[in-house]
């Protein structure tokens, strides 16, 4: 049977991974960092009475500027954004990927800070960018002169920050994204998938877009949103970002039923969003809590936390799964990351783990 190597495979791919979070069927599922909650009710009727109205004009194309989905994601990100400064895209993956597409590419350099968001240089691979792993400080933390340094010394096309950052869980403070736009000569990304789930006091870096051409905040319906399965991300820059992604995006590439399912569910924010503040509950339940099995908790502004203090991560990992449990090895020796879910699937993460362990959690 013919093999991927028998291919004729660009070069630059051979040898890579692609993105492989298990999707297993089991009880407890806290591997991705979804919304646990299902879309209420009353959103579900919302969204289906408006694909309905659109299903008798699937025979058309979709607006290809989805020009009323911007208008209401800008009215959503508030900041004084107009939907010229609004992009979107299938998932905020796929805004990543148009914005490599844009400002990256074969020659060019792409740095982001490991550990941050695993397809961030998969995607910097895929778009024939090169790759260059930035280092964080011995808690994870990035302090704005160590990042300015960086920046200054890889002199990258684009620099990929992530605020609160996956897999860490912590948000940058602003002095680092401003750091960064002061010295970089190409465009900064900042990935705020998190950002509704971040803890008082943290800072969106949609704060310093006024007057930053080259800075780039993206964001996503998939997590706070409660949406992943819809696949709605987007992002907020300058007007003149967008007019770049249009070169690059596929016509279209928006259906109309995305449109219409996102278009509805933004109408029906606060009820979706009403599930952040109970998971930021059982975030900080987790983070409590795993000190007294011994482990230690990073603090966290997302919807999940990573935690070290494992002898053997594999072994810890393959014990939750085995009593029902799917959490997420992320590559960092004695560390697990786990998403803070409903409160039972708290509960039964932190039982299994106590038992793991011979504790009671
Ligand atoms: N950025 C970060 C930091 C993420 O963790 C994720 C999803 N895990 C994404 C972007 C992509 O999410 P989506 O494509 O669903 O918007």
């Amino acid at each position: 049977m013919t093999g991927l190597d028998d291919l004729p495979l660009r070069e630059d791919l051979r040898g890579r991974a692609p993105y492989g979070a298990p999707q297993l069927e089991v009880a407890v599922r806290l591997n991705t960092n979804e919304n646990s909650y299902d879309v209420p009710p009353d959103v579900v009727t919302a969204v289906v009475d408006a694909l309905s109205r659109e299903v008798p004009h699937l025979n058309r194309y979709p607006d290809r500027e989805f020009a009323a989905l911007r208008a209401d994601l800008a009215a959503y990100l508030g900041h004084g954004l107009t939907p010229e400064q609004v992009w979107a895209a299938n998932g905020s993956n796929e805004v990543l990927q148009q914005l490599l597409q844009a400002f990256g590419g074969s020659g060019r350099v792409a740095l982001g800070f490991t550990p941050a968001y695993s397809m961030h240089p998969i995607i910097a691979n895929a778009t024939g960018t090169a790759w260059v792993d930035g280092q964080r400080d011995s808690d994870f933390d990035l302090d704005a002169g160590h990042v300015a340094a960086q920046v200054a010394d890889v002199d990258p096309d684009v620099v990929f920050l992530c605020s609160p950052n996956n897999p860490t869980g912590t948000a940058l403070r602003r002095d680092v994204v401003i750091a960064a736009c002061e010295a970089a000569r190409g465009m900064v990304v900042v990935d705020e998938a998190y950002a509704e789930f971040a803890r008082e006091g943290a800072v969106s870096a949609l704060s310093v877009l006024p007057d930053r051409p080259r800075l780039v905040v993206t964001r996503t319906m998939s997590k706070a949103f409660t949406f992943a399965g819809a696949r709605l991300g987007y992002l907020a820059a300058a007007p003149a970002v967008c007019d770049a992604l249009r070169l690059v995006r596929l016509p279209y590439h928006l259906s109309s039923l995305t449109q219409a399912a996102a278009r509805a569910a933004l109408a029906h924010a606060g009820a979706l969003l009403s599930t952040v503040d109970a998971i930021k509950m059982q975030r900080d339940r987790i983070v409590d809590a795993l000190p007294r099995l011994g482990l230690h908790p990073v603090p966290s502004d997302a919807n999940f936390v990573l935690f070290g203090g494992l002898d053997d991560e594999k072994r810890t990992w393959q014990d939750l799964l085995d009593r029902g449990v799917l959490v997420r090895d992320v590559g960092i020796r004695h560390h697990l990351r786990v998403t803070a879910g409903t409160p039972d699937e708290t509960t039964a993460f932190l039982d299994a783990l106590a038992d793991t362990r011979g504790a009671t959690s």
